[in-house]
């Protein structure tokens, strides 16, 4: 790699270590010379002014993909990197939005007050209940056709369970928990049409209890849930070399522009747009030997949605130009790189 590439590539490492918060990796240490003419072309311009209004302007409303306020902060990024002279575009993508509706659970007469699964089908189902254990593949028995499943949680995911019985003509999902006193867990994914409800462990064992004395007959009732699809954006702004000296390479600098529902999502994380924005203003006018493109994703939060559909995106000779690529997620914060995000998604997902 040319050492323009490289200046690029420190220059956006300094301002992970530097300029912000805390790098995850340590930065390779360039020689004294060259670290002066970083600090002069790049560190020295960075505006932590320019930085925060960014994240002030970003943050007056959440973002949450598919919504009018990640619509607004789209329009927003596109505008300022078009002022910076950037080629620039959007590119919009769909996903299924999942919504959790009401329901009711009705067991030989007796009514009990579910949880309903994020995203599961609506309808309404009477059936016998037949347990089928944690519901691994191979596992559920052929009984199980036209019958309401009684899951136990655990060891696999919720989609994968419904899957399961799904595949073995099940009509309808009743899971307990297998721990605790809680009812609130449960996932279902797009497609999988038949409704879907979490109760304690307790409720979960007395069915398995009146099941072994004979039939025990079930109505499953949820109403207003399933999926909706949305619309999402990437903003992709790309600065050509100098056309006599093009390595043909591109290093990408990228975050992530959508909230979660509801919140500012200041931190996570206008901090790292904030980063990408002040990175190509300051880069704007320099000369380089390598394609610059800068990204910002969006609909990371409903699970890297954004990032997905670019990497799907690209052609595979591009995709062989990209030697690099710097994601800033959290990059306002004392805790920037922390490690914090793997014990929630295991949660959320089983
Ligand atoms: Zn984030």
């Amino acid at each position: 790699m040319y050492k323009k590439t490289m200046s690029a590539m420190l220059a956006v490492g300094l301002v992970l270590s530097v300029g912000v918060a805390s790098a995850q990796e340590p930065v390779q240490k360039p020689n004294a010379q060259a670290a002066s003419a970083f600090d002069n072309k790049i560190i020295k311009k960075i505006s932590s002014d320019n930085m925060y209004n960014t994240i002030a302007k970003l943050s007056a409303q959440p973002r949450e993909a598919g919504t009018e306020g990640e619509w607004i902060g789209v329009q927003y990024i596109k505008s300022q990197f078009e002022q910076l002279g950037y080629e620039t575009e959007l590119q919009p993508f769909t996903f299924n939005e999942v919504v959790r509706g009401t329901g009711s659970l009705t067991v030989n007469g007796a009514t009990l007050d579910p949880y309903v699964f994020s995203g599961s089908y609506s309808a309404e189902v009477t059936a016998d209940i037949v347990h089928v254990g944690l519901a691994k593949s191979g596992e559920v028995p052929d009984e199980v056709r036209g019958k309401i499943a009684l899951i136990e949680r655990g060891e696999i995911t919720f989609v994968e369970k419904i899957q399961n019985v799904l595949d073995k003509g099940a009509v309808g999902v009743i899971m307990y928990n297998n721990s605790g006193t809680s009812n609130r867990f449960g996932q279902a994914n797009a497609g999988q049409n038949i409704p879907a409800v979490a109760i304690t462990r307790e409720q979960g064992l007395e069915l398995v209890n009146q099941l072994k004395g004979g039939p025990v007959e079930a109505t499953i009732k949820v109403e207003g849930s399933g999926f909706v699809e949305k619309t999402s954006y990437n903003v992709i702004a790309k600065m050509k070399p100098h056309k006599n000296k093009d390595t043909n390479q591109v290093v990408m600098i990228g975050a992530h522009h959508d909230s979660v529902a509801g919140g500012p999502g200041a931190n996570d994380d206008a901090s790292g747009v904030s980063a990408v924005l002040e990175l190509a203003r300051v880069m704007a006018n320099m000369p380089t030997d390598t394609e610059l493109r800068f990204v910002t994703f969006g609909a990371e939060e409903k699970g890297l949605l954004g990032s997905y559909h670019y990497a799907g995106s690209l052609s595979e000779e591009d995709a062989d130009r990209i030697v690099a690529h710097f994601q800033m997620d959290m990059v306002g914060a004392r805790d920037a790189g922390g490690r914090s995000s793997s014990r929630w998604i295991n949660h959320v997902y089983n």
